[in-house]
């Protein structure tokens, strides 16, 4: 089995790519997809490590936050070319902007007389990439907050003093930029669209792929996504979205995933 949606700590995952990896290979699996949001920092360690494993296959992919019709909308691109310039470009935009996100946000803290610096956000996140997560840290550290979820409900969530808005690229820009880079644009968990969404029109917008099979969605996702692509000739793929989970002491990556065959597929159609 290939589980087709995994995150490293290139993005919101605890796990570097290397140890990612290590951990799918010991659980046997026959490979895993990279999908960091919004950034490939972490597909060369990937790919140089998969190759310390014979036949284990890292398909090289991102996640990508749109908006469509002012809801988010996720989007997966497999089998890019990550070195591709165009997309290096974007997804470097995209980065920039989180750094000057947080320091809006820093200004609008302090606004409210909560003074934390740049530098302590910085100091957490390295060459990463800056997100609320790391903010809220901080916020609970200097006992401003009672926890994450607090820091969140009090000042970082929609709505909240401290809330600034992702640059999000549109479902188009997404579909256009991951074919460029000869990729497959795959919906990504469609149980997870805003009810107001109507699938068809987002479909027609160039999909090859759908999410069918994914940690958050139940038998009655499956079918109905199932039927969608059978409807649209889409690839059917699934994954486990894996970040952080640990049953027992070890990773849960691999718990959701498709067949090495239709991996492969895939994989031959674009070449
Ligand atoms: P960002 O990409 O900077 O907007 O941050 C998004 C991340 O924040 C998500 O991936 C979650 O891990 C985390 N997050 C979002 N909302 C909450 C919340 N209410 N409580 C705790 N963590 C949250
Ligand atoms: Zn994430
Ligand atoms: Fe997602
Ligand atoms: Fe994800």
């Amino acid at each position: 089995m290939i589980d087709m949606h995994v995150h490293t700590n290139a993005s919101d995952g605890i796990f570097s790519p290397t140890q990612i990896v290590e951990w799918a290979y010991k659980k046997g699996l026959r490979g895993i997809a990279i999908t960091d949001h919004d950034t490939v920092d972490g597909i060369v360690e990937a790919v140089y490590t998969s190759k310390k494993y014979g036949g284990f296959l890292l398909v090289p992919g991102i996640e990508f936050s749109c908006i469509y019709d002012g809801k988010e909308v996720h989007i997966l691109g497999y089998f890019i070319d990550y070195t591709h310039q165009e997309l290096i470009n974007i997804t470097k935009e995209i980065k920039d902007y989180r750094l000057k996100r947080i320091k809006k946000m820093i200004q609008k803290l302090q606004e409210i007389n909560i003074s934390i610096d740049f530098d302590e956000v910085k100091n957490i996140v390295k060459d990463g990439s800056f997100g609320r997560p790391h903010v809220a840290k901080i916020l609970v550290q200097k006992g401003y907050a009672d926890s994450i979820s607090d820091a969140f409900e009090k000042f970082l969530t929609r709505g909240r003093e401290a809330f600034v808005e992702r640059f999000k690229l549109s479902v188009e820009e997404a579909i256009d930029i991951i074919k460029k880079s000869g990729g497959i644009p795959t919906l990504a968990h469609p149980g997870l669209l805003d009810e107001s969404i109507f699938i068809d029109d987002l479909i027609k917008k160039g999909f090859l792929g759908i999410e069918v099979y994914h940690r958050e969605h139940d038998s009655q996702h499956e079918e109905i996504f199932f039927k969608k692509a059978k409807e649209y000739n889409l690839f059917v793929t699934g994954g486990s979205d894996y970040h952080d989970d640990q049953k027992e002491g070890v990773p849960t990556v691999g718990s959701v995933g498709i067949s090495y065959e239709s991996v492969i597929n895939m994989k031959n159609s674009i070449e």
